[in-house]
């Protein structure tokens, strides 16, 4: 069993809010799965048969209770309830009722309001964190000269006076945009296990610096968030997606978090050099070829000037491609993204060096698009996870969930065809990327219970003949169909 990581920070939430999706599946307080009304569990009760488990130790969801007064927010347990309208709902509530219409603010709003209420009525709720929210950065200045978040700056507020009004007295404009300034500036995306819940506003962490080579890690369980270090260095995390050029985390963070970066990878040329390097032509040569003279770093060979055109073209074809998908966010079009990453998979992989964060931002892409539109075997044969794997392991460090969580899709897909081999390795190594931090959670345990089931199987399947052993797999590939898209 692997060490356990030391953990730097284990808290909740100055305040936090759901998202839209959660809502009635969460309780609005501590994120906590649950479920309401005639909504079933969301899990999958035939897991929890496993003999050689103990039941007891599985959480169950909870059924969540509504709030009496607005109708529209749900909480675990009769304190999260308790503490929520100390914190802010006894406010939000009256507010949340007058319309009677089921309006809720967006979550933006939301946030934005129960830290107005937090800061000003009970600044003690958390005696426990040593910084304060007076010690929190604002970027107000910043901010001011800033069209796009004073925009959205200004919907808030609107949204906010309407929701209000009459109701609770609003900040002067000029506080106001401190607050917001606050907010954006030191928010964090409250994720578990690959599904973002909400966003929450956690004193301590946010006082760490970013680096694109962070040295700690985010552990989310609901709303609590605990930290832990990868390494040796001075604690940091990253504020953006690290699978980018220097030059677009630069600009990422200048126009977000208002700083020029410096981190020690934004810093070292010659790793700025390969996180952007062409594969070297050279035959048995897995150096890299530097854009500024088109030389390759280990045989010194110089690259052909065709063909270094040519790498940057299919470079800025999938620069294109990746931003389409994520910024702009085109979730309907999975099958024409997927046919276009098909097309182009050759020419990037003749392309990239092995290291290069463009690539990996690629493989990313083709893995989601792949598994969106049920393109399995596709994926499996393409041996993409590996290469992929190889290299999230050097740009985040391991053990880490972002690891953890591709090794997991890649043991379901190998489950799902039949490569019962492959995938209980792979579950395996799963665990071995959430083990050494994370306490238990419910996916942990379901994994586990599905590593052993899957030992079992395998077994099983040993001491059979073939011909039972296809139409077993038949049966298995039947009940697996539906493999999440997440
Ligand atoms: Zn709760
Ligand atoms: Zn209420
Ligand atoms: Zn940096
Ligand atoms: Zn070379």
């Amino acid at each position: 069993m692997t060490d356990r990581m030391e953990e730097i920070f284990d808290c909740y939430p100055y305040a936090s809010v759901v998202e839209t999706e959660h809502r009635e599946s969460r309780c609005d307080f501590c994120l906590k799965l649950g479920f309401s009304g005639d909504q079933s569990p969301s899990f999958d009760e035939t897991l929890y048969s496993a003999k050689d488990l103990d039941d007891k130790n599985l959480p169950r969801p909870t059924k969540l209770q509504k709030c009496s007064g607005c109708k529209l927010t749900f909480y675990c347990s009769k304190k999260c309830q308790k503490d929520s309208w100390k914190a802010y709902h006894k406010i939000e509530c009256r507010c949340l009722s007058r319309s009677g219409e089921n309006y809720i603010p967006r979550p933006e709003a939301r946030l934005l309001l129960r830290i107005i209420i937090r800061s000003r009525n009970n600044a003690d709720l958390q005696p426990n964190s040593i910084r304060t929210f007076n010690d929190l950065i604002s970027h107000k200045e910043n901010i001011e000269k800033d069209m796009k978040r004073m925009d959205e700056f200004k919907l808030i507020i609107d949204t906010l006076k309407v929701f209000t009004d009459s109701i609770y007295e609003l900040p002067t404009p000029e506080e106001l945009l401190t607050t917001f300034g606050k907010m954006v500036i030191n928010t964090f995306s409250i994720i578990e296990d690959d599904i973002t819940l909400g966003s929450g506003l956690y004193l301590d962490p946010s006082g760490m610096d970013h680096s694109c080579k962070p040295s700690a890690l985010c552990s989310f369980a609901g709303a609590r968030l605990r930290v832990f270090k990868l390494d040796e260095r001075p604690s940091t995390i990253s504020y953006i997606d690290i699978l980018q050029y220097s030059t677009e985390r630069i600009e990422q963070l200048e126009k977000a978090y208002y700083f020029n970066c410096q981190c020690e990878l934004c810093s070292d040329e010659q790793l700025l050099n390969s996180e952007r390097g062409f594969k070297c032509r050279s035959s048995d040569c897995d150096g890299y070829i530097e854009r500024k003279n088109k030389e390759c770093s280990k045989c010194d060979s110089q690259m052909d000037n065709n063909v270094f055109q040519e790498s940057l073209t299919i470079d800025e074809k999938v620069g294109k491609l990746i931003c389409e998908k994520y910024e702009i966010n085109r979730e309907d079009d999975c099958s024409r993204i997927y046919e276009i990453c098909a097309n182009l998979l050759n020419s990037v992989r003749k392309t990239y060096y092995k290291l290069n964060r463009r690539l990996a931002a690629f493989h990313r892409l083709y893995i989601d698009v792949s598994i969106g539109c049920g393109k399995f075997e596709e994926l499996y044969k393409s041996n993409i996870f590996k290469e992929f794997i190889d290299s999230l392991r050097l740009f985040y460090g391991s053990p880490h969930s972002t690891i953890g969580m591709i090794l997991y899709k890649q043991a379901k897909i190998e489950e799902y065809l039949g490569e019962l081999n492959k995938a209980r390795e792979h579950y395996y190594e799963t665990l071995d990327e959430f083990i050494p931090y994370n306490n238990h959670s419910k996916f942990i345990l379901e994994l586990m219970l599905k590593t052993s089931n899957l030992e079992i199987e395998i077994e099983r399947l040993g001491n059979i003949d073939s011909w039972t052993k296809r139409v077993f797999l038949v049966q298995t590939k039947r009940t697996n169909r539906k493999i999440d898209k997440s």
